[in-house]
This record gives structure tokens, sequence and C-alpha cells, in this order.
């Protein structure tokens, strides 16, 4: 009898992957490990476009690592199981948001907020493992291998393509809301209407709030409706804002391009707390009285720990709330890219990772 074969270290992952800031995309073969007693490994349905993909492939928030595979709204079938797991078994539906793993002993691990780890996290792409030297590779590809304490159930039901932008977009703009209580009757506004903007909409609404949209694009308001909000104001100019000053509760800025925040800052009540989810290339100019007056808060959000984007994903489910989305094969993130920057997706691109077999056959 011979002797079974060892088994191979490392599961071979075919991809899409970028070599320098100014590089495309392109096919990309690499290994992952095997799953160890406590991993789940995921065949990858879906994955869903976010914006920092974008700006990290570029490298335009520096330190970005190469060869880099982007993506983490990250959702598929769990194909195998390590013999500790005990929340999946295979073919149970799993996603994977923005970090894999984290120290797990620091005050925020022990507390769920594992985004916030004191000491390092392991982010899925454009990161290193916990030995800080083995590069982590995202969701642009066939298959990913995560610890199952980092990996979420998604519920059975919804539309998986819609799900994958939950696992960014979705808790970035949920968790804020939860965090300062936003519910029903309360004034919300919406800053800018993209990715994050039409979940937020959504949440908010889905949760009582009278929701109003700021938008550059006045073509955007049947869309806001649409998507749930009372309310639409076109801010082309400043006088467009003076109505609605002092009027909110609560404000979640969505928006990445450089802007005035005083001018939002304005629209809150007494005591009222604008949230930035978006990151500006530039650091933005706060006047004091624009806090002081009505004694105002400015905060910031950063996704959202385990426990908090598994409440989401069921919040949804239970709301039957998913992203709007565009579908699209791999061999379009060229253009899918392009067109994200300029704002012309309604309101996710997400990739079909069935068409990665597609490339692999030279089609
Ligand atoms: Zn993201
Ligand atoms: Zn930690």
């Amino acid at each position: 009898m011979q002797a079974t074969e060892p088994k191979k270290q490392t599961l071979t992952t075919r991809g899409y992957a970028t070599s320098s800031p100014t590089s495309q995309l392109e096919p990309f073969t690499f290994e992952r490990r095997q799953p160890g007693p406590h991993d789940v490994l995921i065949e990858i349905q879906y994955c869903g476009i976010c914006h920092s993909d974008i700006h990290q492939a570029r490298d335009e928030w520096g330190g970005s690592i190469y060869p880099m595979v982007p993506g983490h709204e990250i959702v598929g079938r769990v194909t195998q199981i390590g013999s500790e797991v005990t929340g999946f078994k295979e073919g149970d539906l799993a996603g994977v948001g923005c970090f894999v793993d984290s120290c797990r002993v620091c005050a925020n691990c022990k507390e769920g907020s594992e985004q916030y780890c004191e000491n390092h996290l392991v982010v899925t792409y454009n990161g290193t493992e916990k030995d800080e030297k083995t590069p982590t590779y995202g969701g642009y590809s066939s298959q990913i291998v995560v610890d199952e304490n980092y990996t979420l159930k998604v519920p059975a039901g919804l539309p998986l393509a819609n799900v994958a932008p939950l696992l960014c977009a979705g808790i970035t703009t949920y968790s804020p809301r939860r965090r300062f209580k936003v519910g029903a009757g309360q004034r919300v506004g919406v800053v800018g209407l993209g990715g994050l903007g039409h979940m937020a909409v959504k949440l908010a609404s889905s949760m009582g709030a009278e929701v109003t949209v700021f938008s550059t694009s006045a073509t955007k308001e049947p869309d806001a409706i649409a998507l749930g909000a009372q309310k639409f104001v076109v801010t082309k100019n400043v006088e467009d804002l003076l109505p609605v000053a002092g009027k909110f509760d609560f404000i979640i800025d969505t928006v990445s391009a450089v802007h005035d925040l005083n001018l939002y800052l304005n629209l809150l009540n007494r005591e009222g707390v604008m949230v930035l989810v978006g990151v500006s290339e530039k650091p933005a100019e706060v006047a004091a009285f624009s806090l002081i007056s009505n004694g105002r808060t400015l905060a910031g959000s950063m996704i959202g720990g385990i426990r908090e984007t598994q409440e989401m994903l069921d919040y949804c489910a239970a709301n039957n709330i998913t992203s709007d989305v565009e579908v699209i094969p791999i061999q379009k993130v060229a253009e899918a890219y392009e067109r994200t920057i300029k704002g012309d997706v309604r309101y996710r691109f997400v990739i079909d990772m069935k068409s990665l077999a597609a490339a692999a056959d030279g089609n």
C-alpha cells in the first residue's frame, strides 16, 4: 500500500491583482494557507468594489503592499471547515468584511470593537497576518481562508450579490447610527448619495428616522426618495442650506472629496452629532463656532466589530434591506473603477466571481 501523499501546504488561488500604483488589475495566481483547526474555506461568489479599494490599489493613502488583491465585501459558500469549527458547516453562506483577524486580547477586541484593535488589526487585504509579515489578499479571488470568529453568517433569502456591499458600506453606516442611538422620529441628514450614502438612507429610514439627502447632483432626487428619504437638498450653493440650518439631530457625512464641514455642522440642532465616514485626501478646517454653537459633536467612525456586523446582517435580513448593485465580470474591473470615481454607479459595483473561471480559460 502506498503512503498517502502529504497534504499540500497551501491552496492555489486565482484572483486579480495590481502590481504598482499605476498598473491595471490583472489575473494573478497565489497561495493561501490550508484551513487550520479554527478556519473556514470560503468559495467566493461575489465581492463588492469599495472606493477604498481604488485608493489603496493606487497607493493614495500611502504604504500600499504589492502585489495587491483588493476586495473586502465578500460573500460566498463554505466549502471546508477546520476540525474545531463549531459555527459553520460545509455549504453555509458566509461573509467577510474589512478585517480577518485581530489581537483578541486588547480591551477593544475583548469588547467586540476589533476594528479598533490596539495591537494589530489584520485587514482583509493590503495588510499582514498576525506574524506581521505574510501579506493578506482580498476578495477579488476564487477563495479565502478565514478564522470562523472573523467570518459572518449570511442569512439565507437575500440576493447574494446585493448582500456583498453590506460587509463594508452597510456596517460603516449602521454602526454610527447605533452608537448615537438614532431612530424613530429623529431628523437625519445624509451627505452624499453613493455606495455609503444609499445604505445610510435605507438603514436610517427603516428605523423610522426622517431622512434628508444632501447631494451636489439634482438628478439623484428620485433615487433618494425611492431609497426612503423624505427630502432632498441640492447643495450647489451655500444658500441652499440656510432653510434647514439647526434642524438635524444627526448627520452622516459619506463624502470623500474635500468639502466644507462647517456648512453641515451648522445644520445640527442642540447637541446634534455629525459623523464622518468618508476619508478626504486633505484635512478639513473646522471653525470652533460650528461646534460650540448648539453644543455640537463632530465624530468619526470606522466600519464595525464582528458582533455588530452580524447584528447588521441579521437586521438587514429581517427588514429586507440590501445594497443596490450593478454586477460585473472581473474583466470589467478597470472600467468599474473609473465609473466609481465619477460616481457613475447605482450604487455599488459587485464582481461576479464566476467570471474568474472564464479568465482562466482564456475566454
Ligand atoms: Zn470598504
Ligand atoms: Zn486587539
